[in-house]
C-alpha cells in the first residue's frame, strides 16, 4: 500500500531531487514537425491563448455532442478540458523514451499540473517504486500488472485531480489501448506513452501500435548501432532465448542500424546452427 505522503510525493514529484542528472527541460524535446498546434506544453505565457484556443473549438461539435462534453465539462469543474490528449514515444532499446517521458512529465509538473507515472511491474530491474533511465534518472511511480487498476489504486479523488499520466514500459500492458482512450476521451488527462514499437524480432510489441490512430503525436525516436555508430532503429537480441518478453538491459540487447540488425540476425542464426550442431555430435558420442 501507499502511504498519504508517497501519494502526495507522486501528485507532486520533487523534481528536483534527480535534476542533476537531466538535462534541463526544453519544450524542442519533440521534433517540431511531430508536435501539434494543440500541444500542451506551452510557455506559461502562452496557456491562457491554448486554453482560448481549446475553448473556442467546442462550438464546432454537433449539438449533442457539444451539450455532453459541456456538461462532462461541468461534472468535472470549469478548469478541466473537455478531452485530454495522447502522446505517443516508441523507438528501440537505448534511444532515449524513458528520458524523454520523464523530461515531458518535469516540464508538465512545473507548468503546475498534477502528475503520475505508471510503469510495468513485470520490469523489476529498478525496483517497483521509481522509473530510472538508462542514464540513471529517478522518478517515483506506480508499478502494476494492468492499468485498469490504476484509478482505484490511485484513488478516485485523487484521480479526479490528475492532468498528465505518463506510461513507460507500455508494451506490456495488454489494456493499453481501452485505457488511454478513456482517460483521454472521458476524463480529460494527458496521457504520455514510451514504450517499444517492435520487439526483436521487429514485429509489432504489445498493443502500443494499436494505439497510433488514437495518439494527437507519434515521437519515433533512434539509438546509436553499437557496432557502427550510425542511427539505430532496432534492437538485436544478444543471446538465444526466443520468448517474445525477454525483460535485460545491455546484457540481453543492444540497438542496431539496419545494416547490423541483418548481420546480426545471420550471425546469431549460424551461432544457433553451430551449436546445435555441436549437441549433436556430444549427442552420438554418448
Ligand atoms: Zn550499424
Amino acid at each position: 500500500m501507499y502511504s498519504i505522503s508517497k501519494m502526495k510525493s507522486i501528485l507532486s514529484p520533487k523534481f528536483s531531487a534527480f535534476s542533476p542528472h537531466l538535462p534541463k527541460p526544453k519544450t524542442t524535446c519533440l521534433p517540431s514537425s511531430t508536435r501539434p498546434s494543440s500541444e500542451s506544453i506551452v510557455p506559461n505565457n502562452l496557456s491562457c491563448f491554448y486554453t482560448h484556443i481549446r475553448l473556442k473549438s467546442t462550438p464546432l461539435l454537433p449539438n449533442t455532442l457539444a451539450c455532453s462534453a459541456q456538461n462532462r465539462s461541468l461534472q468535472m469543474g470549469a478548469s478541466r478540458p473537455p478531452s485530454g490528449e495522447i502522446h505517443v514515444i516508441v523507438g528501440p532499446m537505448f534511444a532515449g523514451k524513458t528520458t524523454s517521458l520523464l523530461r515531458r512529465m518535469q516540464l508538465e509538473s512545473s507548468n503546475g499540473r498534477n502528475v503520475a507515472i505508471i510503469k510495468s511491474s513485470k520490469d523489476t530491474r529498478y525496483g517497483l517504486d521509481s522509473i530510472v533511465t538508462h542514464d540513471g534518472a529517478k522518478l517515483p511511480c506506480w508499478a502494476l500488472t494492468k492499468l485498469s487498476s490504476f484509478r482505484q489504486k490511485f484513488g478516485l479523488e485523487a484521480y479526479e485531480q490528475l492532468d498528465v499520466i505518463g506510461i513507460d514500459e507500455a508494451q506490456f500492458f495488454e489494456d493499453l489501448y481501452d485505457f488511454c482512450r478513456e482517460a483521454a476521451d472521458h476524463d480529460g488527462k494527458t496521457i504520455i506513452v514510451a514504450g517499444l514499437d517492435g520487439n526483436y524480432m521487429r514485429r509489432s510489441f504489445g498493443s502500443v501500435l494499436d494505439i497510433i490512430p488514437l495518439a494527437d503525436s507519434v515521437t519515433k525516436l533512434t539509438a546509436r548501432c553499437e557496432l557502427c555508430g550510425k542511427s539505430a532503429f532496432f534492437t538485436l537480441r544478444k543471446i538465444e532465448e526466443t520468448q517474445v518478453e525477454l525483460i535485460g538491459g545491455a546484457d540481453v540487447y543492444m540497438p542496431v542500424c539496419r545494416q547490423h540488425y541483418v548481420s546480426g540476425q545471420v550471425a546469431m542464426e549460424t551461432a544457433r546452427y553451430v551449436l546445435e550442431s555441436q549437441k549433436v555430435e556430444c549427442g552420438s558420442h554418448t
